[in-house]
């Protein structure tokens, strides 16, 4: 049997799209792939001149991507935007260090400001400190999630950025579009993307989210074929969402294109919901801390101040040994 070939120039082809029937070369791949990326922030007007981005580097494929191009189209434009990473550790054992080894190599390479927090400065507990208390563990992604959007809010509005760049793929999107779906979340539909409005909230801006995460892996490899992207949260096994991912997988397998399709009903019932729904744009500012928050205390001083409480009660647990 013959390679396959590149549908636009003959050469030798490197992945097959499903969903559009084109075969693509790496020349060709790469071009494509950052056309639509170019594209996703042109329809979403995502970057101003003067804008100062700061990236969510996690150091995993899909960061480590949108740091890249973001640089690349920066320099390409000679556009007035300042770009700098923030990388946070989640204190989670043989998983946050080798993410930060991908994340310190690109900022190196490109010449990119990187700043790094800890879950363990900024909250007290790492993830894996989190995980010991028992009652915590089913949902310990929820704590992950909170905790690290909080940070990075806090951080990127601290050091001056008017937009934060996260890694969310198009997988990303589906998943949270019908995962919002299985838990009712009406407030987060409506509100979709962008439409907090708060001095406090940094506006956040996805580049990849019209990206099918197979793709990004590929992207990312080709463009640092030196860095380990197969890495999985040891915690990741437990999560709901990824049986969700199994779900859209196989939808994607029997039917391609459906993610796009999914995306696109979803952002219809969303604009149907903002006309009869009455959620506002405005936020609060949470009693505690002062940090944005749809309720009097944000979420991430209430489950701080649940984790406080299971752990008193852990320790009054504790049996004396005899
Ligand atoms: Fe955090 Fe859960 Fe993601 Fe692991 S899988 S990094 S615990 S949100
Ligand atoms: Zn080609």
């Amino acid at each position: 049997m013959g390679l396959s070939k590149c549908t636009k120039c003959g050469r030798e082809a490197i992945i097959t799209l499903k969903y559009s029937g084109l075969l693509l070369c790496k020349r060709d791949f790469t071009s494509f792939f950052e056309r639509r990326v170019k594209r996703t922030i042109a329809e979403n007007k995502y970057i101003q001149s003067g804008d100062r981005i700061a990236v969510a580097l996690s150091g995993g494929k899909d960061s480590v991507s949108v740091l890249y191009l973001l640089d690349k189209f920066n320099k390409m434009n000679g556009e007035n935007v300042e770009l700098f990473a923030i990388t946070i550790n989640q204190g989670i054992k043989g998983y946050d260090e080798k993410l930060l080894e991908n994340a310190k190599y690109v900022t190196k390479l490109l010449g990119i400001k990187h700043y790094i927090f800890s879950f363990k400065d900024e909250i007290k507990y790492t993830i894996d400190e989190i995980a010991e208390i028992a009652k915590v563990r089913p949902g310990l992604c929820n704590y992950c999630g909170v905790f690290k959007r909080y940070i990075l809010n806090k951080k990127a509005r601290e050091l001056g950025a008017t937009k934060l760049a996260t890694g969310h793929n198009l997988d990303d999107e589906v998943e949270s579009a019908l995962l919002n779906f299985i838990e009712g979340s009406i407030t987060r539909i409506v509100r979709g993307e962008g439409l907090i409005s708060n001095k406090k909230f940094v506006k956040r801006i996805k580049p990849l989210k019209k990206s099918p995460e197979e793709e990004v892996m590929l992207y990312a490899q080709l463009i640092f074929p030196t860095l380990n992207f197969d890495l999985e949260c040891p915690y990741r096994k437990e999560v709901i969402r990824k049986d969700v991912k199994g779900i859209i997988d196989e939808l994607e397998h029997k039917h391609p294109g459906i993610r796009y399709q999914i995306l696109e009903s979803y952002e219809k019932i969303r604009k149907a919901m903002l006309l009869g729904a009455n959620v506002s744009k405005e936020v609060k500012e949470c009693k505690i801390c002062g940090e944005v928050s749809s309720k009097d205390i944000c979420n991430a001083c209430e489950l701080k101040l649940k984790l406080e409480d299971e752990l008193k009660q852990t320790v009054f647990n504790i049996k004396p040994r005899l």
